[in-house]
């Protein structure tokens, strides 16, 4: 059994101001097979979460840990993490000149394996990801993220998610700019990598939109750079009736 624990992680950013204390003392704890999601206001600290556990040179760790099956992660290099099992969605992805999906892919594979899949099954197993993502065939052989519509980076995304395996996925503002349709299609997918390999995803979302089709099994609301609420579904049914209001004006409150 497999488990993600994020431990009072503080983190800091350079500004031009100074430096700036982001995350305020997380903690997490994901085991293998759990959706949780979390969930906040702009601002409160979410894709900061997100890319410290992903390795982001920008995010300076002040203190806790991120520790997946008793490994200190923050220690590893990007690499390591995420042959140790990570994967992680960047809100923004990059595009990767000259180089193909199909090539990205089997790269990716081959770094974390060790070794390169076997090509026949491999391709088997790529033209059934990517038929059960709706993606043409033809998508293999463009060039990673030139010119993908926000739906198709999505699909990448997922693609990644259900060729690679990963333990535990970090998956930030995957919903953002996805119309109806193509929203189905990529939860359907998160929702097979969990029930063919037990995947425990982090689900960050500022809308409940996504919550429709991912089921979340916890809810956590961050509000400036600190986990100040946590529950099950039913958190994100109330949140998505009161939005971060009520929230906003604790952390604002005198001594908060
Ligand atoms: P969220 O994803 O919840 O919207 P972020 O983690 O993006 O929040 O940002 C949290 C806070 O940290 C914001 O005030 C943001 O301006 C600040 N911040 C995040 N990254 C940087 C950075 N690289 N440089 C300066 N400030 C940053
Ligand atoms: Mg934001
Ligand atoms: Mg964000």
């Amino acid at each position: 059994m497999s488990v993600l624990e994020v431990k009072d992680l503080r983190v800091s950013v350079e500004t031009e101001q100074g430096t700036k204390e982001i995350l305020k003392g997380v903690d997490l704890v994901i085991n293998e097979g759990e959706i949780h999601a979390i969930m906040g206001p702009n601002g409160s600290g979410k894709s900061t979460l997100a890319y410290t556990i992903a390795g982001h040179p920008k995010y300076h760790v002040e203190g806790g840990s991120v520790k997946l099956d008793g490994v200190e992660m923050l220690e590893l290099s990007v690499d390591e993490r995420a042959r140790a099992g990570l994967f992680l969605a960047m809100q923004y992805p990059v595009e990767i000149p000259g180089v193909t999906v199909s090539n990205f892919l089997r790269t990716a594979k081959t770094a974390l394996d060790g070794e390169a899949p076997a090509l026949r099954p491999w391709i088997k197993e790529i033209r059934e990801s990517m038929e059960a993502l709706r993606m043409d065939k033809t998508f293999a052989e463009r060039n990673v993220n030139e010119g993908f519509s926000g739906g198709e980076k999505k699909r990448h995304e997922i693609l990644q998610l259900e060729l690679l395996k990963p333990k535990f996925a970090i998956l930030d503002e995957t919903d953002s700019g996805l119309d109806v349709d193509a929203l189905k299609i990529v939860s359907e997918g998160v929702n097979r990598a969990k029930e063919n390999t037990g995947l425990g995803l982090l689900l960050i979302t500022h809308y409940t939109r996504i919550l429709r089709y991912i089921k979340p099994d916890f809810v956590h609301v961050f509000v400036d750079g600190k986990v100040a609420e946590e529950g099950g579904p039913e958190l994100a049914d109330r949140l998505e009736d009161e939005g971060y209001d009520r929230f906003l004006r604790l952390s604002e409150a005198p001594g908060a």
